[in-house]
């Protein structure tokens, strides 16, 4: 056994690669693509390392083309769930007291062969299964997953060196105990990334995880749990539960070993979960961790000075890639009167040129909603706002399920900056904008900020550093996020640690030593070389 200090390797970002017309990179994915659109792939329950089959199963389709199958997953039943819960806790003694350069290996493992040889089936599955065209599927399941891996596995080995002062007499030391118990992680459809960073977070830590992904991310689920198992993750450190989510989670949070949630989703989902651990309380042997990363309203606001091109492209962009699905998305636009028509000039001529279809066409920008309630929610919202008078679609507005869940992008123009489409989360390709008189500065700083219930990210477009500096101040606690002269999406891990505040998150920053930090529990050990041998102070005489 070697008793060295070791040092991780220094991360860096995953290089994107650009999927250029003749790359190699194109073909390949391509090649992939099409193999598993033309095959039928079962994914079963992944518990304690085994393949499990329920027999109880549901069909996948390409959100772009949703009469094609292109497998099927099983779904736990109260008894899976409990194997699953079992599983995890038998691997827990022999995982935790691993050493973690072990298990640091596994982890930078994994990140290797998703760069090499799975880049190509990450990729393809996740353009597939949540409909990301190539650019956003490589900086999510290719290159964000990597990041996050790589990174964090240099985090913990930070917070494993961070040490409390000690002199001649005492030795003050602190070890970093993963959670008594298992963590729950429940994983939304938007992000491949998110998905493997849950369960991989907090397994890293030396915790053990029963990981719910969603319905709609279950295709490139199966890539995560192959890298996993062929990167060495021992059998039962993660065990993967797919079907009714309410039931796996009453399941998952009656138990008393539940000892943290780590979830990223809808705020109303992440409420509830948080209303039923403070219901179970009582039956649980510690105070369960709860980290939650939930909804957006995002912004983006232009002082009268902004760069019109610079703000036109952060909004195609903002807004629309990915159609508006992330997070993070710009769905909220302050405009000052003085350059709002050629904004809005600039923008819809943009808008023109952007191509709708299958992820499987490189010229497509936009690619389908992830499902029908998606589909029906925004198509909803649209002719809701055909008629209302405090508003107008003056881009976009059209959509079609016939083959696939497609919205074309849409911009709305309102004269009440308290529109249900300036505060509710749609979560689709739909971007309001407010325009507000030059002089109204101020005001609509203090607009900007109440808005809304979410503090997610936020973006200020000014050449003036005096209006950077008073948005800055008035918009503190606006955005856990916050950009200057950029878009509001697009966090890299490493560099932007990402989360939001007030009904968007606990702010537990994914990616960073602040969300590693949730998965364990500190034990501060003291020992005095020479104890005192009577209890008498000095000022005693
Ligand atoms: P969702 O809330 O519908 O689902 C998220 C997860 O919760 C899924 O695994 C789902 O099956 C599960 N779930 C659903 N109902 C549940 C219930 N009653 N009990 C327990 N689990 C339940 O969200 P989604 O549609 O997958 O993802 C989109 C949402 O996620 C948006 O609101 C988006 O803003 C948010 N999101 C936030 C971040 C962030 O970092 N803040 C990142 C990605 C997505």
């Amino acid at each position: 056994m070697s008793n060295s200090s070791f040092k991780v390797p220094y991360p860096v970002n995953e290089e994107i690669l650009n999927y250029t017309p003749k790359s190699s990179e194109k073909k390949s994915v391509l090649k992939k693509y099409k193999e598993l659109f033309n095959s039928s792939l079962e994914i079963p329950l992944w518990i304690n390392g085994e393949q499990i089959k329920t027999g109880e199963t549901e069909n996948i389709m390409p959100p772009h083309d949703h009469n094609h199958s292109i497998g099927f997953y099983h779904k736990a039943n109260e008894k899976h769930v409990r194997d699953a819960i079992e599983a995890a806790l038998n691997a827990k003694q022999k995982w935790s007291s691993m050493s973690w350069a072990s298990r640091a290996s596994i982890f930078i493992k994994a990140a290797e062969l998703i760069s090499g040889p799975y880049r190509d089936e990450i990729n393809a599955s996740t353009m597939l299964c949540q409909s990301k065209t190539i650019h956003q599927a490589e900086i999510d399941a290719a290159c964000e997953l990597i990041d996050f891996l790589r990174y964090n596995v240099y985090y913990m080995q930070e917070i494993y060196e961070k040490q409390p002062e000690s002199d001649n007499k005492v030795w003050n030391r602190l070890t970093y105990r993963p959670l008594e118990g298992f963590v729950y992680a429940i994983s939304p459809f938007n992000f491949t990334a998110i998905a493997g960073n849950l369960c991989a977070s907090a397994a890293m830590m030396g915790n053990v995880v029963v990981w719910k992904p969603s319905d709609y991310q279950i295709y490139s689920a199966k890539v995560i749990i192959k890298v996993f198992e062929e990167a060495g993750l021992p059998k039962g450190v993660i065990n993967a539960v797919f079907g009714d989510p309410e039931m796996i989670s009453n399941e998952v949070l009656k138990s008393k070993y539940f000892s943290g949630l780590h979830f990223t989703g809808s705020t109303d989902v992440f409420k509830k979960l948080w209303k039923k651990i403070g219901d179970n309380i009582e039956k649980y042997n510690s105070y369960p961790r709860i980290v939650g990363e939930t909804g957006g309203k995002d912004f983006i606001l232009a002082h009268p000075s902004a760069n019109i091109k610079a703000l036109s492209t952060a909004i195609i962009r903002g807004a629309f890639e990915f159609q508006g699905q992330k997070c993070s998305a710009a769905s909220r636009v302050y405009l000052p009167k003085s350059i709002a028509k050629k904004t809005l000039e600039t923008v819809g001529s943009e808008m023109d040129m952007l191509k709708i279809g299958s992820p499987e066409n490189f010229e497509n920008f936009i690619t389908a909603l992830i499902h029908r309630d998606a589909f029906n929610r925004l198509k909803e919202a649209i002719e809701k706002i055909k008629k209302d008078k405090d508003a107008d679609i003056i881009y976009g507005g059209e959509y079609d399920d016939s083959k696939g869940y497609f919205i074309h992008p849409t911009l709305v123009k309102t004269t009440n900056p308290n529109f249900f489409s300036m505060q509710k989360e749609l979560f689709g390709p739909l971007v309001t904008v407010y325009v507000f008189d030059d002089s109204k500065w101020i005001e609509t700083l203090d607009l900007v900020d109440k808005t809304s219930s979410y503090a997610l990210t936020g973006a200020v477009f000014s050449q003036d550093r005096y209006a950077i500096d008073e948005a800055l101040k008035a918009l503190e606690n606006s955005a856990g996020n916050f950009y200057i002269n950029d878009k509001p999406t697009g966090a890299v891990v490493g560099k932007q640690p990402f989360g939001g505040s007030r009904a968007s998150g606990t702010n537990d920053k994914a990616g960073s030593i602040y969300n590693l930090l949730r998965w364990v529990s500190p034990r501060l050990i003291k020992e005095v070389f020479v104890p005192p041998e009577s209890y008498k102070y000095p000022f005693l005489g």
